[in-house]
């Protein structure tokens, strides 16, 4: 997909703001996102839906820095969270309760009275035990909870083992099989109301075959079940689809959403997609500074200031981020392999491994590409190190949306026992 990172006069841009320009007010490392390319990917998956009954509800974990929820819901989506927290952000930036969905495995009890007291769109269901704690709390807030059971429908999205959700062998969801019961069951619950069936299969998938297969069960599913009574308000198709991050190819959200129409187009109840890599992934660029380019006798190494802390992808997915040069260098240069690393103490901290690039020094500027998912939100201060700032571009304008969070503010939630 397109996005507004591009150099223009030799200079890396984030729409019309130099990412030069941005170093000299602010520190490196830095997240810079670009609202252009944001509003771009919710327009074209948008434009991919139309036609059909289909609510977009950003899911909030990919990036919930409460500017980016602003600028979604300001759009019209609506938001996906898993967390007390993240429903928090989410209605602080204006997102309507009626239009947030809560998923995840562990709500806990805490969790589930927030989102019935918000009187959120639905609670995504993923056990019996969990739908049993639903009931006695809405029984409790004199509520009836609006619920969709979460379906695995053990299909394999082939994407990488820690982010694939929908096998049976996972965690996540209902197994298929006993959902009948479930169904049968939920009528002696007086506080429940199902009012539709979920799936997420995984993220980053780069093959749209996992999607048919399991809008496909799912459609058989809902006419299984309805043909024994049941009604469903809303189908939740969950989120996934995946993006390039290394000039590799992937679906469009044009197939995407024709997958949708042929499969589900036909059905009467509304849809809800949970998109989050999609909408942000691109958006973001990871901006960082080398400390120091170090010889070895066999690999040379780029040290950055950014670390596995700061971009997690890389060393727990096995993730590959295109690395540039802020200054565009000449083509012709001559190009060594060299690998790119973090300062962090951990061998696993390594953003690429022999990639070709010209000589750099201390000092360079490079950014890291199609960092604006599972980045800045999965950041930590591993080493002791800072939360680094997170920066919006808006045309020719930029702002900081996250205050760099130094160890000596966070120092100050740490305590020495006095005893
Ligand atoms: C993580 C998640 C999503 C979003 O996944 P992406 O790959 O970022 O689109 C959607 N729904 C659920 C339930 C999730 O856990």
């Amino acid at each position: 997909m397109m996005d507004h990172f591009l150099y223009k006069n030799g200079l890396l841009h984030a729409e019309n703001v130099s990412i030069t320009e941005i170093c000299e007010a602010i520190d490196t490392p830095f997240y810079c996102y670009s609202v252009a390319t944001i509003e771009r990917h919710f327009r074209v998956l948008e434009a991919a839906l139309k036609g059909l009954k289909a609510t977009i509800c950003y899911a909030v974990k990919a990036n919930s820095n409460i500017a980016v929820l602003k600028l979604l819901g300001d759009m019209g989506a609506g938001a996906d969270v898993v967390s007390s927290g993240e429903l928090i952000r989410a209605l602080k930036a204006g997102i309507p309760s009626n239009k947030i969905v809560f998923s995840g495995v562990g709500k806990t009890k805490g969790e589930i009275t927030h989102a019935l007291k918000e009187n959120i769109l639905q609670i995504n269901v993923e056990s019996e035990v969990e739908l049993h704690c639903v009931n006695t709390i809405a029984k409790d807030l004199n509520k009836v909870a609006q619920v969709a059971l979460r379906i695995n429908p053990d299909v394999d999205a082939r994407t990488h083992e820690k982010i694939s959700t929908g096998r049976s062998e996972n965690k996540f969801g209902i197994e298929w099989n006993s959902i009948d019961k479930i169904i049968n069951d939920t009528d002696r619950l007086q506080n429940i109301e199902i009012s539709g069936l979920a799936v997420h299969i995984g993220s980053q998938l780069t093959d749209l075959s996992p999607f048919r297969d399991t809008f496909k069960k799912l459609k058989e599913f809902v006419f299984h079940l309805e043909s024994k009574g049941a009604k469903f308000k809303r189908l939740d198709l969950g989120g996934g689809l995946g993006i390039p991050y290394n000039n590799d190819e992937t679906p469009t959200p044009q197939e995407y959403g024709k997958v949708i129409k042929e499969i589900l187009g036909d059905m009467k109840c509304d849809l809800i997609v949970e998109p989050g890599r999609l909408i942000v992934g691109n958006a973001g660029i990871l901006v960082t500074k080398v400390i120091y380019y170090k010889k070895g006798d066999t690999r040379n190494f780029i040290i950055l200031d950014a670390a596995m802390n700061d971009l997690m992808r890389p060393s727990l997915y096995d993730a590959e981020h295109e690395i540039i040069n802020v200054i565009e260098t000449n083509q012709n240069v001559e190009k060594n392999a060299v690998d790119i690393v973090g300062p962090v103490c951990e061998t696993g901290d390594t953003f690429a491994r022999q990639v070709k690039l010209p000589k750099c020094e201390t000092g360079d500027l490079f950014a890291i590409r199609s960092a604006g998912a599972y980045g800045a939100a999965m950041s930590s201060t591993y080493n002791s190190r800072a939360l680094i700032p997170e920066i919006m571009v808006n045309k020719s304008r930029f702002s900081t949306i996250r205050e760099r969070i130094e160890p000596e503010t966070y120092l100050n939630y740490e305590k020495i026992p006095d005893w």
